[in-house]
Parts: structure tokens; sequence; C-alpha cells
């Protein structure tokens, strides 16, 4: 053990269910390490410590740190804490200088919670209870109360440090992004897909992003919005890669053949199909959108089985079931929407009339893609797709 590495402050990280992964588990504290480590790669002054399945933030722990931490998944919850020795002396004195400055009252009622996993320390966790306890009490006038106490001291004597808190704030929590494989995820320019992509991070999948641009007709804005929105994304991950589509050629073909009720249905089974051909290229077998049941006329059951139809690979919804009020207030939290909402064209407007099929079938769309030569217009499209690495 370094000499000084355990004084002063830090923060102490909280894994639940990263437990529960058995075999696993050596993995996944690993991957969520190099996480946490990108993180902070920017600010010199947080050091990190791990060892007995424990992780900690030593140095500052400013609001920046604390914020931070609130995107790194697999942590389910966080507590400033201050070190200090390993000494009965040094641990009360720690809690009544906490319990201090804790604005209480006449009525303020407080516990200790006391774990000792060194099991050589003078004092059990019952008996550092209430000798530390009884501390507090003197020092503050505070009454006890183990159920609902107003003030909880928590102390953790292990054997290599022993450290005191009383805030527990709620983390990310899921699962550190990189251990449940890649997804590739459409990512628009609208409200919902960048959530979508942010909903399968915290389960702690790793995304490319692919995006169909329509230009001419979508202009350079819309796609700035896009590698924006996928700049934040990428924060949670090693590298972000996002492939911009030039997908104009593909749309006049489908116009030219088809009813234009179904030109939003034959788009989206034109997407799916480059998708997978850009996914299979790197090795990826999912795709996911953020699509929701019902919000808009191409998201009716019967057009996601339609546009299904066209796919070989697993499409994931993350969002499918949620309200848009909720959607939007997760798009707040991440940092998404206020991009979002810059308003331009997306390009699955492009050709389609005010009120698109609701109720297409796949055998109908097939029908229209029978008489159009979109397959050379798909090949161009993937051929000329576009790598951003971010
Ligand atoms: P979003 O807010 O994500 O744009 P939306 O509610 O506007 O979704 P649609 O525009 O119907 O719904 O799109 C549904 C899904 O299809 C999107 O969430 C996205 O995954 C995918 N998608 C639509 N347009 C594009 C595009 N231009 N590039 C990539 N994916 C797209
Ligand atoms: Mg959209």
């Amino acid at each position: 053990m370094k000499a000084n590495l355990f004084e002063g402050k830090g923060v102490v990280l909280r894994v639940g269910e990263l437990y529960l992964k058995g075999g696993n588990r050596h993995l996944f504290m690993k991957t969520l390490v190099t996480n946490v480590k990108r993180a902070f790669s920017d600010r010199d002054d947080v050091k990190l410590y791990t060892g007995q399945g424990r992780i900690f933030l030593h140095g500052a722990c400013d609001e920046d740190v604390l914020d931070r931490l609130r995107w790194v998944f697999g942590i389910t919850s966080y507590s400033p804490v201050e070190f200090c020795k390993k000494d009965i002396t040094a641990i009360t004195e720690c809690a009544v200088v906490m319990a201090k400055q804790f604005s209480g009252n006449v009525d303020t009622v407080f516990r200790i919670a006391a774990r000792r996993s060194d099991k050589s320390f003078s004092h059990t966790s019952a008996q550092l209870g209430i000798e530390v306890g009884s501390a507090v009490n003197v020092a503050t006038g505070y009454g006890v109360d183990l159920e609902k106490p107003d003030l909880s001291i928590g102390i953790e004597v292990g054997r290599e440090w022993t450290f005191l808190w009383t805030e527990t704030q709620k983390g990310g929590g899921g699962l550190p992004v990189g251990t449940s494989g890649r997804v590739a995820l459409l990512l628009s320019g609208g409200i919902d897909s960048p959530v979508a992509g942010h909903m399968l991070q915290k389960r702690g999948v790793s995304l490319i992003g692919i995006y169909f641009h329509a230009f001419p007709y979508t202009s350079d804005g819309a796609k700035n919005k896009v590698i924006e929105l996928a700049e934040v994304l990428a924060r949670r991950q090693k590298k972000f890669k996002l492939c911009v589509v030039p997908f104009a050629k593909v749309q006049e073909a489908l116009r030219d053949a088809a009813n234009p009720g179904y030109l939003v249905l034959l788009y989206r089974r034109a997407m799916i199909r480059i998708a997978e051909a850009l996914a299979t290229e790197v090795g990826i077998k999912a795709l996911a959108t953020g699509e929701n049941l019902g919000q808009v006329a191409s998201q009716t059951l019967e057009n996601m089985a339609a546009v299904e139809e066209a796919a070989t690979m697993p499409i994931l919804r993350p969002i499918l079931a949620m309200d848009k009020a909720e959607t939007i207030d997760i798009a707040r939290a991440i940092g998404t929407y206020d991009i979002s909402i810059q308003p331009f064209e997306d390009c699955c407007t492009l050709f389609v009339p005010a009120h698109p099929e609701t109720k297409g079938t796949a055998k109908t769309a097939a029908k229209f893609e029978s008489r159009a030569n979109w397959q050379d217009a798909v090949q161009e499209a993937i051929a000329n797709t576009e790598v951003i690495l971010l």
C-alpha cells in the first residue's frame, strides 16, 4: 500500500448487479475500471484505486467528479468519503466533525452504520456503533434512530483503508459499456434514437451509429446535428464509429416505382438492408432503432412487421413502450434534447404525402420493390458510406 494513498477525501463507488455475474465478475470489474479511468482521463487530480472488490477515486470530489460518475454505467451508488487512520480515536473524531457539519436541530436523530471487514481491528461493528454513537450524541445532542435517521454516518474499517461518509448518491446503474457486445444504432437527428442508444449503453452495449443522409435534399446542418448527437453517445465508450450513408438515390429509385403512401415503409426496409450490410462488415449482429409504438404513422405494429420482414438480424427497440414525456426527460438529462430539437429536415419525409400508409404489408412492399431498381442504389450507398470516427 502506498503510504499516503488513503488520506483526505475521495469517493467510494458501489457496484450492485456486477456481483451477480459470478464467473464474469472479473471481466465486468475490469471494464468498469477502464470506463471510470476514461471518464477522468483529463483530470490528473483524480486517482483511481481498486482492490478487494472496491473502487475508489482518491483526491478531489467536486461536483464535476460526482456528475461524471452518474454516466459511468455499472455503478449503483457512490459516496464522497473522508479517509482516516485505523484507530478508534481518529474514527470517533472524524464522525463527530461530520455530525457537526450536518445542519440539524434539537429533533435531529442519527445512526452509525459501521462495518468492520478487518477482523483484527480492536472494535467489532457493534462496539464501533456504540462508542462512536455515544461520542456523537454527547457532541451534538442528536438522538439515535436506527430505522429513520435524519443523518446516517457510515464507517468502514478495511484492511487497507478506513473511511466515513454521510451521503450516498444514486449512480447510473446498468452494466459497464463494453460488456454486452455491440449493436448498430440507426441514429437519426430526432429525439428518440439517441435515447434508445443511451438505454442500450446502460445495459453494457457498445454502439456504432448509422445515419441516412438524403443530401442534397437534406442539408449539412442535418448531418452535423447527428454528429453532435453521436458525440454525446461517444463519451461513454472507447470509440464511436458513425456511418453516414448517402441515401437520396435509393429514395429516388423507390419514389419512381411506388405508391407515395408506401414510401416511408420502403425507405425503412432499405435502411434495414443497408444497416445490416454495414453491421456485418464489422461483425455486429443486431440493429437498434428509436421506434416507439403508435407514436407516428410509420410506427404501427403492422408497419413494424412489414419493415422487419426485410431484416435477418434482430432489431432492438429499447424505447418501444416509453411515453414521449419519459423519452424527453432522459434526452434532457443526457444532454441530447437541445441538439435534437434543432430544426433540420429528415430524409423520411422526402416525397411522402401527409397521410402515409399505417397498415402496410410486406407483400405490398415487396411488390413495389420488384418494380424499382433499388438494389444498385443500395450497393452504391453502401460503397459510398462515409465513416466518421469519434
Ligand atoms: P427519432 O426521434 O429517433 O427520429 P422519430 O420518432 O422521429 O424517431 P421516425 O422518424 O419514424 O421516428 O424514425 C424511427 C426510427 O427510425 C428512428 O428512431 C431511427 O432509429 C430510424 N431512423 C429514421 N430516420 C433515420 C435516418 N435518417 N437515419 C438513421 N436512422 C433513422
Ligand atoms: Mg425522426
